[in-house]
């Protein structure tokens, strides 16, 4: 009989990680008989994640290295091998992460140094004897892809629907006492920078927590300055659907969507977007979407928890001068 794959648990400091629990309780449904070994990374101005309840079994260790200042994946993933080695991560194990580029990044690249495999963005995982059966997105979410890998070495990001359809009832949870390691790894130096001020007031799609977006709907440069507006009133980033950016109306480094960035927002407030599974491929599915269209038939309304049928020449400007009333 073979041994039970490890799961580890690769969770970066707290500021950028973002609701781990349910990733840790199917976690720990999934490593029964097994073990499974949870890894917060941290430095002394990133606090790494508090300990969550997990099964008796469960192993939560912390790593703080003091130079860690910029949270990235080149500073990053020598402090992941050493927690890993520390930690005594097996060659046979499943490493798990949430997703988000950052840790996206982790993972493949973890998996590359130890000869593994890295599954993807996955929408379910099992373990099937020796086998990781992984299941996720291709094609900009036309297609559900089952990948079986029997590699010793498996990664990959994980958010699991639902929390609950993962936890164990039988499995009695505690707070799990937190085993520190000491970091001895140096880290890459930073390279030399020099500072630019960026002429775009907006910030960048990455890691945002409220984008707005506008697509061919906008219909040009001045519904896309309005948008512009609300998203500077709103603290938001902005971006496009790929037909405004091949309109020109929106750079291409804010094109969201399966050719452009993936975004991971706790809110997208969409406008004069039609929600072809292409563009959506590029929003998690933990984002919570409102939507603008003046088709009640749009497909974006099917996937949108709040919407409004109505024209954007309606709506936008009352809501900036809702947004700027409130700020005044
Ligand atoms: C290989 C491949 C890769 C692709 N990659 C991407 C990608 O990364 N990102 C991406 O976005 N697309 C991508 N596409 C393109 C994708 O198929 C769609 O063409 C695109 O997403 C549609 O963009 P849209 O919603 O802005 O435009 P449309 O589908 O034309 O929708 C416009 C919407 O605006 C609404 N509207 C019009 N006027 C108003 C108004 N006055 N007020 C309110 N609503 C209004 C309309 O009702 C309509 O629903 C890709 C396609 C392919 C083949």
């Amino acid at each position: 009989m073979s041994t039970p794959r490890q799961i580890i648990v690769l969770l970066p400091p707290a500021d950028s990680c973002d609701s781990p629990d349910a990733l840790l309780q199917a976690a720990a449904a999934m490593a029964q008989g097994g073990t499974l070994k949870v890894l917060a990374i941290g430095s002394a101005s990133h606090a790494p994640v508090e300990p969550r309840a997990l099964p008796a079994s469960a192993q939560w260790f912390e790593m703080r290295h003091a130079h860690l200042t910029r949270i990235d994946a080149e500073q990053l993933l020598p402090v992941c091998l050493e927690a890993m080695e520390q930690a005594g991560a097996a060659d046979h194990a499943l490493l798990l992460t949430p997703p988000g580029p950052l840790t996206e990044e982790c993972a493949i690249r973890v998996a590359a140094q130890l000869g593994g495999s890295y599954l993807g963005r996955c929408t379910q995982l099992a373990l099937d004897a020796a086998d990781v059966v992984a299941t996720r997105a291709a094609y900009g979410g036309r297609v559900s892809m089952q990948l079986v890998s029997a590699s010793g070495f498996c990664a990959a990001s994980w958010r699991p629907a639902t929390a609950k359809s993962h936890t164990t009832p039988s499995a009695a949870s505690h707070l799990p006492q937190v085993l520190p390691c000491a970091p001895t790894t140096q880290l890459p130096p930073l390279p030399q920078s020099t500072t630019i001020e960026s002429t775009d007031k907006i910030p960048p799609l990455e890691n945002a927590r409220l984008v707005v977006g506008g697509g061919r709907g906008m219909q040009g440069d001045e519904g896309f300055a309005l948008l512009t507006q609300i998203a500077q009133r709103l603290g938001a980033s902005l971006g496009g659907s790929l037909p405004t950016v091949d309109a020109g109306w929106v750079p291409v480094a804010r094109q969201i969507g399966q050719s452009g960035k993936f975004v991971n927002p706790r809110v997208y407030f969409t406008v004069g977007i039609s929600g072809t599974p292409q563009h959506l491929a590029g929003v998690s599915t933990d984002s919570r979407i409102i939507a603008v269209n003046k088709d009640r038939e749009a497909p974006i309304f099917s996937r949108a928890e709040v919407g409004v049928v109505a024209q954007w020449q309606d709506l936008l400007p009352q809501l900036l001068q809702e947004l700027e009333n409130a700020t005044a």
